[in-house]
């Protein structure tokens, strides 16, 4: 077959572990026999982080906001064990927060829904999309160690010299301390892409946070998103018969729980974390899990939400046999392709990221997957579980009967 071809470069952020094994295999099987691929390539592995001073991961998002689309590999964040284990010089920050600092925006999840996989939660019949906000709060914190009793302030000095002071605590011992920030700018593109998300997918938006008891900090979130909503889409979500439902992040998750799914849920940065991974393991497993960051700017980064699955690398080094899911970074790379695809209008890119899904999914429905999977199947389906590069090459095989 003639391969199809590109117009623009998708920035690709290349990264660790057992997630950068899974990327050369798909492109080597799943992508470069059928697409000419054109890529700006960065590598975030953290060799090259080390090299760059983290460079290359700053230029990595430069280069997303210069071409639109990038498509990224998981990363590994470095901690401590990190730093001894890769001799680094410095104990580089989260990649992930870097981008979506320098990119701003909102990260949609949703689940990969397949037929025989039904989710924990009975009575979900449907996909519920998180959208999860992209920038600062515990992601760009201070934190302190108190190591003694003393007195912690809340000092902020406007480029006018207004001071505003108030205690945060006197202490008695020693303790912790943290400051958080956001910005009106990115909490109201953060409620502008929620709300257009909404109006592309004709869903129902949920908005939660703890404005009880955060009465300025979540508040302004709350009080943001009403007025934007208020000014800019009521008229649109009553056309579309769709509704904005904010409520308390403890009842939202009562409520979540209790229903069939089918909404997109907004939440504050640390929320969408830790929900995202909830609905998602509900669904099946944090490999069947889609992951877009949309900035208000309109660029694309899609990626995988799960990490570089370390304990399954410790395995493939000893050349153990592995059986991780790349499902998830098969999907980064078809959401980056299609996009790709429907800005330079390439319909043939567009109707590739397509069959590249469909073949999934296929695959999956005639029973073959990795063993994460197995054991979540309807009793009845028969299941051939397969590792990594058996459960490519099926999808190959099926993606192959669309250009044969
Ligand atoms: P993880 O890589 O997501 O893996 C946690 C566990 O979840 C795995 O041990 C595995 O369970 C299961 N799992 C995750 N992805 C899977 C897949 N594709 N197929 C099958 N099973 C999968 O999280 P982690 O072990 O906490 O973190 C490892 C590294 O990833 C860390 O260095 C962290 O900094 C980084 N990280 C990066 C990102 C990102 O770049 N987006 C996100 C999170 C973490 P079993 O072991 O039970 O099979
Ligand atoms: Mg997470």
């Amino acid at each position: 077959m003639k391969k199809i071809e590109m117009k623009t470069p998708l920035v690709e952020m290349d990264g660790d572990e057992m997630t950068r094994i899974l990327w050369q295999m798909i492109k080597d099987e799943l992508l470069l026999p059928f697409v000419n691929l054109k890529t700006e390539y960065y590598d975030l592995g953290l060799k090259k982080r080390e090299e760059t001073k983290d460079q290359i991961t700053i230029d990595s998002a430069n280069a997303t906001k210069k071409y639109g689309v990038a498509v990224k590999c998981a990363t590994i964040t470095p901690n401590k064990q990190r730093v001894e284990e890769y001799n680094l010089s410095e104990m580089w920050k989260s990649p992930n927060g870097t981008i979506r600092a320098i990119l701003d925006g909102t990260v949609f999840r949703a689940p990969i829904i397949i037929d025989t996989i039904k989710p924990v939660v009975k009575n979900w019949k449907k996909p519920i999309t998180i959208a999860r906000h992209a920038y600062g709060d515990v992601y760009k914190d201070t934190e302190f160690r108190i190591e003694k009793p003393g007195k912690a302030e809340l000092l902020y000095t406007s480029v006018d010299g207004e001071t505003q002071r108030q205690t945060i605590y006197d202490f008695e011992c020693a303790g912790v301390l943290q400051g958080l920030y956001n910005k009106d700018s990115s909490i109201e593109s953060f409620a502008h892409s929620c709300f257009k998300y909404a109006i592309d997918t004709k869903q129902d938006l949920w908005f939660s946070t703890k404005d009880t008891i955060s009465k300025k900090y979540d508040q302004t979130f709350k009080l943001k998103f009403q007025e934007i909503y208020d000014n800019c889409y009521k008229a649109k979500f009553e056309e579309l018969g769709i509704t904005y439902f904010y409520t308390l992040i403890d009842d939202a998750v009562a409520r979540v729980i209790r229903s069939e799914g089918g909404f997109i849920w907004a939440l504050k940065n640390y929320d969408g974390d830790v929900m995202s991974d909830m609905v998602s393991t509900v669904f099946g497993s944090l490999a069947m899990m889609t992951s877009v960051l949309v900035s208000p700017d309109g660029n694309y980064e899609f990626e995988a939400a799960h990490g570089t699955v370390t304990r399954h690398y410790y395995k493939y080094l000893k050349g153990e046999e592995t059986s991780t899911n790349p499902i998830a970074t098969i999907y980064a790379w078809s959401g980056a392709l299609r996009k790709r695809g429907e800005m330079d209008n390439l319909p043939e890119l567009v109707n590739f990221a397509n069959n590249l899904e469909a073949s999934c999914v296929k695959t999956l429905l005639d029973g073959i997957m990795t063993k994460d999977l197995v054991n979540l199947v309807d009793s009845g389906v028969k299941v051939k579980s397969v590792n990594s590069k058996e459960f490519i090459l099926a999808i190959k095989e099926r993606l192959n009967k669309y250009y044969n």
